[in-house]
């Protein structure tokens, strides 16, 4: 037993070591990477129900390696917050978007998502800034940011938003509800929307309880003026339920999987001609 045991060690050790080297190869590809080639986007579209028609898409950033290969958000962007590179991610999102902006109809906005990093640095919100003016006026470009890059410094983070407001973008609160959820953040920030998240709408079609939080949150927006958008809509089902609750902005699997640029362009022109 104690040989096994062992030898359970040993294994155990060895796989923590590749672990180590997988991990040390992923931070060195990254911090090698040559971002604006490596680094791809994929649209999902974000649409209105009542309006019936598409009014935006998600901008998600995916990471093809030369050296590991490809690499999943859930990964690379927390190694990339790790290794302080995030930003140069941001901005690399950033102008291939309004580059795809630039090739959409003028009611189409592009949202791209920002780090706490970004949140909460004067440098960072410059340079954004900066990428944008120099793109021209007027800006179809919004941004989705999330609680805990707020709550970090509430006061940088308004600073923040207020520059990005003044580009012409729109400012969405993402995953909201989950982790340490302050409606004081709603009230104070300068927010357009609030995104709700996956969570409760995987919930809502069987559980009271949750049905009864969406509520509240649409409540909520509509008492501050602000839009709603519920994330992760996968079934028929959810979509029953969420539009019964009063729901109109729709994103998820249901109504189309994050997709590369040239196939959204050409699902724009579908919806435009049916
Ligand atoms: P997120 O901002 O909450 O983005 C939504 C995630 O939900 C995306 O995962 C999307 O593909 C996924 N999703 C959308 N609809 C459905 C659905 O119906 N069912 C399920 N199960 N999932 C759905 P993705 O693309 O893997 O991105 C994961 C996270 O990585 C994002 O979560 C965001 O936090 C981060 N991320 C992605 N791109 C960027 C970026 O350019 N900058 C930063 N800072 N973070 C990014
Ligand atoms: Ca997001
Ligand atoms: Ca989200
Ligand atoms: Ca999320």
């Amino acid at each position: 037993a104690k040989r096994e045991t062992r030898g359970g060690a040993v294994v155990f050790g060895e796989r923590h070591e590749q672990e180590i080297s997988k991990v040390r190869a992923l931070e060195h590809a990254l911090h090698t990477a040559e971002l604006d080639r490596e680094i791809y986007v994929l649209l999902q579209p974000q649409f209105d129900v009542l309006l019936d028609r598409t009014i935006g898409f998600e901008v998600l950033a995916r990471w093809r390696s030369p050296v590991v290969g490809e690499v999943s958000p859930a990964e690379f962007i927390p190694l990339a917050e790790r290794l302080g590179l995030i930003s140069r991610i941001t901005r690399t999102v950033l102008r291939k978007a309004l580059t795809l902006s630039a090739q959409m109809p003028k009611s189409i906005r592009l949202s791209v998502n920002l780090s706490a990093h970004d949140l909460n640095s004067a440098q960072a919100i410059e340079d954004i800034v900066a990428i944008v003016t120099e793109a021209g006026k007027p800006c179809r470009i919004d941004f989705e940011i999330t609680e805990t890059a707020v709550m970090r410094d509430i006061g940088q983070a308004n600073e923040a938003l207020v520059a990005l407001l003044a580009l012409g973008s729109r400012i969405s609160l993402d995953d909201f509800g989950t982790g340490h959820s302050s409606l004081t953040h709603v009230q104070k920030l300068p927010l357009d929307r609030i995104k709700i998240d996956r969570s409760f709408v995987s919930d809502a079609p069987h559980d009271p309880t949750s049905r009864a939080i969406v509520k509240t949150m649409l409540d909520l927006c509509r008492n501050l003026g602000i839009g709603c958008v519920f994330e992760g809509i996968e079934t028929e089902q959810q979509l029953d339920t969420l539009l019964g609750l009063g729901g109109s902005v729709m994103q998820g699997y249901l109504f189309g999987r994050p997709m590369p640029p040239d196939a959204a362009i050409r699902s724009l022109q579908a919806e435009h001609a049916r």
